[in-house]
């Protein structure tokens, strides 16, 4: 039987991917959906087809979240205490060298993946105190680790929801309100396509499908886990990884300045 708190799921950038996984699975489970995302024929189609198939309540919000307005409209549906589950899936963008990336293009990817993710994390775990229990997702990705050419913004905002979601996860160590972040490595989705790009910059073999990876994730949740890396086969890599973090963060406390600092 699932662990997941009962009640209704959000899911953000539902419309395709990672995001349309999510709600085939939770509605699997028997959750109520609320479905968020730019493009409202997808979304209708996906709602129809889950009513159908699992029959659960399924809503749709067209909303974009890079816009104030809909964000806003996002945040207010998340007010609602019936709400048990947030997955702040929607993302992307920003991709390529930062001389051929637009101020614009950033701004864009900050407002999805940092703004619009920090603002409906906030709204949610508001929601979820008040009704005693609850259970935020947050899309992070591997990138978050890797600072990379062409992807400064992407990689830089991932960062962000690598930090910000396990401090928040941190805060709620102790429950009733459940915080997990999921890291995907390369999934096969239409993130490329999208924005003009190849997927053949990863190889065949390095990519999941959107379905293993959400069932990996749900998996995670289920077992109460806060840091979900499906592709890491080797857990004691991550372990290795906090140690090191740790011992770096005991070692900047010095009070020194490092030799190699020093003026002769
Ligand atoms: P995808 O198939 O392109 O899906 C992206 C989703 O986000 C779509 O539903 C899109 O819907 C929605 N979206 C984009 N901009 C939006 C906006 N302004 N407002 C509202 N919704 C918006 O890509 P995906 O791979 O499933 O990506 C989902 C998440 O996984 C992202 O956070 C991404 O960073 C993360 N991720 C993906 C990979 C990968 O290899 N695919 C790896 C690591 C992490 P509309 O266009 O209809 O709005």
């Amino acid at each position: 039987m699932s662990t997941l708190p009962k009640g209704r799921a959000v899911v953000t950038g539902a419309s395709s991917g990672i995001g349309a996984a999510f709600a085939e699975r939770l509605a699997g489970r028997g959750h109520p959906l609320l479905l968020v995302a730019r493009r409202a024929d997808r979304l209708e189609a996906l709602a129809a087809d889950l009513r159908g198939a699992q029959g659960v309540d399924v809503q749709v919000l067209v909303a974009d979240l890079e816009d104030p307005a809909g964000l806003a409209a996002t945040e207010a549906r998340l007010a609602d205490p019936d709400i048990a589950i947030l997955v702040n899936n929607a993302g992307g963008g920003g991709l390529g060298p930062s001389a051929a990336v637009s101020a614009d293009q950033i701004e864009r990817t900050l407002r999805l993946n940092v703004l619009a993710l920090a603002r409906l994390s906030h709204g949610a775990l508001a929601t979820f105190r008040a009704r005693g229990g609850g259970l935020l997702i947050n899309i992070g990705s591997v990138m978050a680790h890797a600072p990379s050419a062409g992807g400064a913004a992407y990689s830089g905002s991932k960062a962000f929801v690598l930090n910000f979601t396990r401090s928040l996860a941190m805060e709620h160590a102790e429950g009733p309100v459940r915080v997990q972040l999921v890291m995907p490595g390369p999934i096969r989705t239409e993130f490329f396509s999208s924005q003009g790009l190849s997927d053949a910059v990863f190889p065949d073999s390095a990519y999941l499908t959107p379905q293993q990876l959400v069932d990996a994730a749900l998996f995670g949740a289920e077992a109460g886990e806060t840091v979900t890396v499906p592709s890491l086969g080797d857990p004691t890599i991550w372990d290795r990884m906090e140690a090191e973090r740790q011992a770096f963060m005991g070692a900047v406390g010095s009070g020194q300045v490092a030799a190699r600092y020093r003026v002769a």
